[in-house]
């Protein structure tokens, strides 16, 4: 197999999650697959795409109360809706990615992974690996799934990539959101905050304690979230996390040309 690399389409990109609004952002995603496509036919690799939720998962999580887990009618029906929702979310990303002629299979989250308490302790990667030797592209969700003592609980995009990464061995991991990179406050709140060029081991924790969660409705922590997994899982892949609703950017991260962003090393 080639160097494996592991993609994450934000939920901020490909959805309306800063209107809150179940719609999905169909052009960001046929425009990324464009760019993923591109990369493909000029570079060789080995790809998983994971993507994020935006309200499909967040939002119904809230509304239904089922962050805490799946017991009771309402909360059933909830966990019933929020992967219905999702799956739907993904069929569009699959259907795009097709369309830009890339081999993608999407993988349900819900039949692979097992949680406890939130955090994943198990993913059956039989399928993934096998799509990957084929030469085909994996596509994985943030997605409700079965949980040992909660019944079902959400699996974040973010947390699954750090458990591939670990275990299939991913060589890099590019995580495309809706600004650039990780700056010393929320920049969509202070412009003028400044972009933190490199994260390493020694000054993850210092830079986690100031960075803030997304100011959308987000049942996984937003950024901060998103740097405590990669914390918990990421060990010897480097990650960068770059603007995905630039044009070229996944496309120059792919291909290996520099992009705008924080690079994490931990
Ligand atoms: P999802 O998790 O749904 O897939 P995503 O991966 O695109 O979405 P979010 O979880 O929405 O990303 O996190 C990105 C958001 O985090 C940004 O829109 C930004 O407003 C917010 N944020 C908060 N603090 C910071 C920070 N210090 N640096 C960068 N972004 C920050």
């Amino acid at each position: 197999m080639h160097d494996l690399y592991i993609i994450k389409l934000g939920g901020s990109v490909i959805t309306e999650k800063e209107g809150n609004r179940f719609e999905v952002k169909r052009e960001a995603i046929a425009r990324i697959s464009a760019e993923v496509k591109k990369a493909l036919d000029e570079k060789e690799f080995s790809l998983i795409v994971v993507h994020g939720a935006g309200p499909f998962g967040h939002t119904n999580v809230t509304e239904y109360g089922i962050n805490d887990g799946v017991f009771d009618e309402k909360q059933k029906e909830g966990y019933e809706k929020t992967g219905k929702d999702c799956s739907f979310l993904d069929s569009v990303v699959v259907e795009e990615l097709k369309k830009a002629g890339i081999e993608a299979v999407s993988f349900d989250p819900n039949g692979i992974v097992k949680q406890d308490e939130r955090k994943i302790v198990e993913v059956e990667t039989e399928g993934v690996e096998k799509a990957l030797e084929e030469g085909k592209i994996p596509v994985l969700f943030g997605q409700m799934v079965p949980d040992k003592k909660l019944n079902f609980s959400v699996m974040s995009g973010d947390a699954v990539i750090g458990f591939l990464a670990k275990k299939l061995k991913a060589k890099k991991v590019f995580l495309g959101t809706d600004v650039a990179g990780i700056f010393e406050e929320d920049p969509k709140k202070n412009p003028d905050a400044k972009r933190i060029e490199v994260i390493d081991k020694g000054t993850f924790g210092e830079i986690v304690k100031r960075v803030g969660e997304a100011g959308t409705v987000d049942v996984t922590g937003g950024m901060k979230g998103k740097l405590e997994k990669m914390k918990a899982m990421l060990k010897g892949t480097t990650a960068v996390i770059f603007d995905a609703n630039k044009e070229g950017n996944f496309y120059k991260a792919l291909v290996g040309e520099n992009v705008e962003g924080t690079e994490i090393r931990l």
